[in-house]
C-alpha cells in the first residue's frame, strides 16, 4: 500500500505522516478456545501500531496456516476469512514497515519450513541493525531471501536454518546474533514462543487466561481478550508455552533502553509500559510542560486525540480551563479517497473543524504531541487564527526530535524534520504561533518515572544505546539491494494466503 493510502496517521495530512509505529505482535496458546478470534481482537487492540498489514498464523497441531494481506485488521479479516482458522495457538501482526518495503511478500506473519518438516510462523516488532551481517551470513549457507526484503524473514531463516535443532536452542543459539530491536513471537506447530532484544526497546508484555497463555506488544491487547497481566516479557529472555506449561530462559543479559517515544505517542494511552501507566505519564508531561512553558491564556485545548492527556496535565498545573476547540473527524483516515492536490492547498480540513464558539475571542495554549515537518502546527494555527482566536500559543509534549530512529520507528527524513534546520525561534515563526514551548528532555523522562539510563531518547539526544553499523548498512530498503542469486529455503504451507 503506498504511503498515505488509508493509513490512520496522527497528521491533519494523510499525505504528510508523523511518525509511524513499528508494529504489533501478539500469540496466544490455548486449547479449546477460538484462538483466531482472540487473535483478531488481540490484533485490533494494536492496529495503531501499524496500518500497512495485518496476519495471522493459527497452528491445529499437525499444520500452520497463514492468512495475511495488505491493509487493517478489519479489512483483511471478517467472519469467512476467520472460519477455517482452527487451532489451539495463533500469532498475529500488524505492519509497520521498518526494513523492506510495503508488499503482500513483506507482510507477516513470516511462514519457513524447517528442514526436520516442520514449520514455523514468526511475527517481528522492531527493526535489526545488523540485518545486512545476517543476510551475509544467510547467503554464505544458501538462503535466498525469495523475494522477501525484511529483517524479519531473516530472523525466521536464521532459526530454522540448521536442520539438527530444535526450534528452542536455535532460538537460544541464533538470538544473541541479532543486533537491535526486537519482539519476537512465533510458533512450531506445537510451541508458542516470544523474545525479546537484550534492551527491552520496544514493550511485550505477558498475560494469563484461564486457559493458556498470551503475549501482545501491549497491555491494551491482554485487556480486549480477557487476559490478566502476568509480567513483561523481560529484556534478553526466551520464553516458550505449550502443554507442559510456560518455559523461560535468558539468551542475553538484560541492558534496558526502553524507547522513549513510546510513553509520548506511539503507545496507547491506556496501556502500562515498565509499569508506568502512558496516560498518567502524558498527563505528567503536561503538568511539567506548564511549569518550564507558562503563559496567560483563556484557554487550554488539546490537537485531538494524542494531545488530549498532556493538555489537560497543562489545565491542571496552570489553573487555565480546559475544553475543545478542535474536533476530529475519526473516520477520515480510513477513507481511500485522498484529496486531490488542488483540494489540500485550499487547506486541510480533512480530520480537524474548529469549534467556532470556543474559540472566538480567546488566548489559546494548544497542546500537541510533537512536531515533524511542522505542517500540522502551522494549519492548526490559521485555522484557530480564522476561527477567531485572539491567540495562539503551541505547547509541544516532547522535545525537538532531530535524529533518526533505527530501532523501529519511522519519522521524516532528517531533511524533512522542522527542527533540522531551524531553532525554536525559526519554528515558531515558521508556524505562525505566539510562542512555542517544548518540554524539556529532562522533564519527559521524569514524566515516564524511569531512570534516565533506562531509556532509549536517541532521536531526542543522538546517543544510541545499541552500537550502529556504517551508514551504508542502515535503512528500510537495504535488502532490496544486496545479491539475492543463492538458493531459496523450502517453503512452508501458505493455505488461504492471497494477494
Ligand atoms: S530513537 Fe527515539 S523512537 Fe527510536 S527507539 Fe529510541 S526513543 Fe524510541
Amino acid at each position: 500500500m503506498p504511503r498515505g493510502d488509508g493509513r490512520l496517521s496522527h497528521e491533519l495530512d494523510p499525505q504528510l505522516p508523523g511518525p509511524q509505529d513499528e508494529c504489533g505482535v501478539f500469540g496466544v496458546w490455548a486449547p479449546g478456545e477460538e484462538v483466531a478470534k482472540l487473535t483478531y481482537f488481540g490484533m485490533y487492540a494494536l492496529q495503531h501500531r501499524g496500518q500497512e498489514a495485518a496476519g495471522m498464523a493459527v497452528s491445529d497441531g499437525s499444520g500452520i496456516t497463514v492468512y495475511k494481506d495488505l491493509g487493517l485488521v478489519s479489512q483483511v479479516f471478517d467472519e469467512q476469512t476467520l472460519a477455517p482458522l482452527t487451532g489451539h495457538m495463533a500469532v498475529g501482526h500488524t505492519r509497520y514497515s521498518t526494513t523492506g518495503g510495503s508488499t503482500w511478500e513483506n507482510s507477516q506473519p513470516t511462514l519457513m519450513a524447517t528442514n526436520t518438516g516442520t514449520t514455523i510462523a514468526l511475527a517481528h516488532n522492531g527493526n535489526l541493525v545488523n540485518t545486512a551481517d545476517l543476510a551475509r551470513e544467510l547467503a554464505e549457507i544458501g538462503h535466498d531471501p525469495g523475494g522477501t526484503t525484511s529483517d524479519s524473514f531473516l530472523a525466521a531463516a536464521m532459526l530454522t536454518a540448521n536442520a539438527d535443532e530444535s526450534v528452542w536452542s536455535a532460538a537460544l543459539r541464533t538470538l544473541p546474533k541479532f543486533r537491535g530491536a526486537f519482539c519476537l513471537v512465533f510458533c512450531d506447530e506445537q510451541t508458542l514462543y516470544a523474545a525479546r532484544d537484550a534492551q527491552g526497546v520496544h514493550p511485550l508484555v505477558l498475560g494469563r487466561l484461564d486457559r493458556g497463555w498470551v503475549v501482545a506488544s501491549e497491555t491494551v491487547a491482554l485487556d480486549i481478550v480477557g487476559a490478566t497481566f502476568v509480567r513483561e516479557v523481560e529484556p534478553g529472555e526466551l520464553i516458550a508455552v505449550d502443554e507442559h506449561g510456560l518455559r523461560s530462559e535468558r539468551f542475553a543479559n538484560p541492558d534496558p533502553k526502553g524507547c522513549l517515544f513510546e510513553y509520548v505517542y506511539l503507545a496507547r494511552p491506556d496501556s502500562t509500559i515498565a509499569g508506568r501507566n502512558v496516560y498518567a505519564s502524558r498527563v505528567e508531561i503536561g503538568r511539567r510542560l506548564a511549569k518550564e512553558h507558562p503563559v496567560e491564556a483563556d484557554l487550554v485545548i488539546p490537537v485531538p486525540e494524542s494531545g488530549t492527556p498532556a493538555a489537560i496535565g497543562y489545565a491542571e498545573a496552570s489553573g487555565i480551563p480546559y475544553g475543545q476547540g478542535l474536533i476530529k473527524n475519526s473516520y477520515v483516515g480510513r477513507t481511500f479517497i485522498q484529496p486531490s492536490q488542488a483540494i489540500r492547498e485550499r487547506g486541510i480540513r480533512l480530520k480537524l473543524n474548529p469549534l467556532r464558539e470556543n474559540i472566538r475571542g480567546k488566548r489559546l495554549v494548544v497542546v500537541d504531541d510533537t512536531i515533524v515537518r511542522g505542517n500540522t502546527q502551522r494549519q492548526v494555527v490559521r485555522l484557530l487564527r480564522e476561527a477567531g482566536a485572539l491567540e495562539v500559543h503551541v505547547r509541544i509534549s516532547a522535545p525537538p526530535v532531530t535524529w533518526p530512529c533505527f530501532y523501529g520507528i519511522d519519522f521524516a527524513t532528517k531533511a524533512e524534520l522542522i527542527a533540522d534546520g531551524l531553532d525554536t525561534e525559526g519554528i515558531r515563526r515558521s508556524i505562525g504561533a505566539d510562542s512555542l514551548g517544548y518540554v524539556s528532555l529532562d522533564g519527559l523522562i521524569g514524566a515516564t518515572e524511569q531512570p534516565k539510563t533506562r531509556l532509549c531518547r536517541a532521536c531526542f539526544d543522538g546517543v544510541y544505546p545499541i552500537e550502529l553499523p556504517a551508514a551504508d548498512l542502515l535503512g528500510k530498503h537495504l535488502l532490496e539491494g544486496l545479491d539475492k542469486s543463492v538458493a531459496r529455503p523450502v517453503n512452508g504451507k501458505t493455505a488461504g494466503a492471497r494477494l
